[in-house]
């Protein structure tokens, strides 16, 4: 929020007295000191000398790219993060073009992948009737499954997107007509064929799909696909403990989108006339309990538990968010497979405060589709005892499955907490990550404050447990 004001101050933050200029890489080069530091990003040059002693991750990460091009540093990073518009009042201007001269005797990027990479190229067709349009999406995978696919129809513009491994096909088209506002979308999981389904508004015969979009018909990889975002609408905010809450977005009728277990979206505000965006890790409305299920636990419906922090410069925004208020969520991302959990014995998952929604939707696939699965373990940090989130519903799930155990551990107990306590360590580890046989098969999921993931994957390294047997939860 300082940040936010001190951009809006008039202050001339950039130091070239409202001047755009040609850098080239000398003079970028030059300026490579904490009084005196630019950074390119995408083309772009900015003066990050002002934002240094904001910039959440400390100075010394931002000198990392001082004087050079910082974009695969920023990509590897926080690539969601709107750096144009947060530092729009930095921007120096652009890199100078430098003439690139063609190499000889080397073919362009798309002969050299030949035919092998275009025979995997997903593919596409349509066909009208008198009401409806069919978009069919031909993706040569056989495991095609509803969280591979997401679409979106705003005002006549289509966007269907199928995710194939590391990679993303897109058909996006300006519509040649209206059509209406839900869809529907089938998939045949086995060939590998999806369908989008759109009914026209009115009953005319189409002579084209419509116009090609920018992206239409590219099949590149995920990460450089921009994240895309609809505008979902808030409706309902419950308590959860006393600082988090959950929040339920409907999506738009003409979006179809499933959040994959272990995967984040982001939500986009903007804040004090600044876009801001945040990572959230979609959950289920509760735990796999038998429990009546609400009306709206659909694909229609995001569940986010969201901590509200009384100086969070997103979270406050959000909590002032009314209900039937709208607001604007990416499609999913994360680099969690399914299969990690699908070939263990004994499944470990160590959570801190918030870390803990991810282990939602993982619980959930674990204990109701994972059956090879022995012991599932749920290692709970949290500060006091008013901090555990669904702590009533964590301690049910432990008498409906006998394989699923609770340990909860705190930072600040009470005076009357008979629980364990402490924080996370090498001796409480040991104690708590047992193989259940000395062969088996184990996975270790850990996710909470970057620190305590930190400190648990290197305690558990000491403690014997190989990279491949521990999965992080990051952006
Ligand atoms: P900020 O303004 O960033 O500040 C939050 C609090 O932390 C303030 O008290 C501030 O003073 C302090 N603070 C800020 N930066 C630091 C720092 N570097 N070191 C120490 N203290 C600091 N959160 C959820 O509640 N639910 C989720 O499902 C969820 N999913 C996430 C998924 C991913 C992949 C990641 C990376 C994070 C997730 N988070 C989740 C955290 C979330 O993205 C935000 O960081 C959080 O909501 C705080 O945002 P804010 O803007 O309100 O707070
Ligand atoms: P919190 O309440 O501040 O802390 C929860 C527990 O973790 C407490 O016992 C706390 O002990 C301990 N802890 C905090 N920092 C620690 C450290 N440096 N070393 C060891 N233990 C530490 O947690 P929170 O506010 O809910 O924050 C949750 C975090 O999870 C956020 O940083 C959020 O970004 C992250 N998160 C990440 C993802 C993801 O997918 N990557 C998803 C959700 C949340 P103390 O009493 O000592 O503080």
């Amino acid at each position: 929020m300082d940040w936010i004001r001190l951009t809006k101050s008039g202050k001339d933050l950039a130091g070239l007295k409202g001047k755009l200029i040609e850098v080239t890489e000398d003079e970028l080069a030059k300026h490579n000191k904490k009084e005196d530091c630019w950074i390119c990003i995408r083309g772009f040059v900015y003066n990050v000398t002002p934002y240094m002693e904001y910039h959440p991750g400390g100075e010394d990460e931002l000198m990392k790219a001082a004087g050079t091009d910082g974009t695969d540093l920023f990509d590897q990073v926080h690539r969601w993060v709107n750096y144009e518009s947060m530092l729009k009042e930095c921007l120096v201007g652009r890199m100078a073009v430098k003439p690139i001269a063609a190499p000889k005797g080397m073919l362009p990027e798309k002969k050299v992948l030949g035919a092998s990479a275009k025979d995997l190229t997903p593919s596409y067709d349509w066909f009208q009737t008198d009401s409806l349009i069919t978009i069919v999406i031909y993706t040569k995978q056989k495991d095609m499954n509803a969280e591979l696919v997401i679409v979106d129809c705003q005002d006549k513009r289509l966007r269907g997107e199928i995710i194939v491994d590391d990679h993303s096909y897109l058909v996006e088209v300006d519509l040649d007509h209206a059509v209406q506002e839900d869809l529907a979308v089938n998939i045949a999981e086995k060939v590998g064929k999806v369908e989008i389904i759109l009914k026209k508004k009115d009953n005319i015969h189409w002579k084209m799909l419509g116009q090609p979009l920018e992206h239409h018909n590219t099949f590149i990889k995920c990460k450089d696909r921009g994240l895309f975002y609809r505008k979902c609408k808030l409706v309902s905010k419950m308590e959860v403990t006393h600082d988090t809450k959950l929040f339920c977005l409907m999506l738009p009728k003409s979006t179809h989108l499933r959040v994959p277990t272990g995967q984040h979206v982001y939500l986009k505000q903007i804040i004090a006339g600044t876009e801001v965006v945040k990572p959230y890790t979609p959950v289920l409305p509760f735990l796999p309990l038998d429990f009546k299920e609400p009306s709206h636990y659909d694909g229609a419906h995001i569940y986010l538990m969201i901590k509200i922090y009384s100086c969070g410069l997103f979270t406050q925004a959000l909590d002032h968010l009314q209900i039937g208020n709208y607001i604007s969520v990416s499609n999913p991302e994360g680099n969690f497979k399914k299969s990690q959990v699908q070939t263990s014995e004994d499944l470990f998952l160590l959570a801190a405060g918030t870390g803990f929604t991810p282990m939602v939707k993982l619980l959930n696939f674990a204990l109701t589709e994972v059956s090879c699965l022995r012991i599932v373990k749920l290692i709970f940090f949290n500060k006091t005892d008013d901090d555990i989130l669904w702590r009533n519903q964590l301690e049910q799930l432990v008498l409906k499955d006998e394989r699923f155990e609770v340990q909860f551990i705190l930072s600040q107990p009470s005076k009357d907490w008979v629980g364990k306590q402490g924080k996370i360590s090498s001796s409480l580890l040991s104690e708590f990550v047992k193989r259940s046989r000395t062969d088996s098969k184990v996975l270790i999921c850990i996710c909470g404050p970057t620190p305590f993931a930190e400190q648990g994957v290197q305690y558990l390294k000491d403690l014997g447990y190989s990279q491949e047997e521990i999965h992080t939860f990051t952006a």
